[in-house]
């Protein structure tokens, strides 16, 4: 009797597809080539296509399992967001934010800075080069709360240090003032044309 189990070609596990007659033998089972979605090809035993244990290849397992321990939200990684977190505990800054509302509050400023650049997030896996948002306070002593954060881009975080955004802003008119010949101007309006002089998109 052949007791070999005959599969067709096609037939699919999953994402598995067989994909030629030729099977293995390894220890005693046979092995079936199999082609995954993703393209890799490879041996599978056949048991194991049978009762399900392998549905896919172990680079699209490991994919799907990164994505399940996802901790990050749209383009707001996981590990950026513990990040955030770990730093604004260490500076004992009081924390009430969920992740979803950062990614609001990004979304509302349309991706970008008060200085009307763009700025970026770089998704799953968090890339620090490819990331130009930094999350700030407007107010530092009301800590990470809904209403009190803001995207801005990574150097005008690094200006802004613990200031609030009015004196930054009026510390900013100061230096702009006492450099300009010209009559005075309410920066407060028109500090989106300054801004947008000063920074390259
Ligand atoms: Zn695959």
């Amino acid at each position: 009797m052949n007791n070999k189990l005959n599969l067709e070609i096609g037939t699919k596990f999953g994402k598995w597809k067989i994909v030629s007659n030729r099977t293995k033998k390894i220890s005693n089972i046979t092995n079936w080539t199999c082609k995954c979605e993703c393209g890799h090809e490879q041996f599978v035993p056949l048991n194991n296509l049978m009762n399900g244990s392998s549905t896919q290849c172990e680079f699209c397992s490991k994919k799907e399992s990164g994505k399940k321990r996802r901790k990050g939200h749209k383009l707001i990684s996981g590990d950026m967001w513990s990040q955030i977190k770990r730093k604004a505990e260490k500076k004992g800054i009081f924390f009430d934010l969920r992740i979803e509302e950062a990614w609001e509050q990004y979304v509302h400023q349309n991706g970008r800075c008060i200085t009307n650049q763009k700025i970026y997030l770089s998704g799953y896996p968090y890339d620090k080069d490819k990331t130009t948002a930094v999350l700030v306070l407007s107010k530092p002593e009301d800590g990470f709360i809904k209403d009190n954060i803001m995207w801005v881009d990574t150097n005008i975080a690094k200006m802004k240090g613990d200031f609030t955004y009015g004196s930054l802003i009026m510390m900013v008119s100061s230096i702009y003032h006492s450099n300009c010949e010209s009559n005075i101007v309410d920066l407060w309006e028109s500090s989106d044309e300054w801004w947008n002089e000063k920074t390259i998109d």
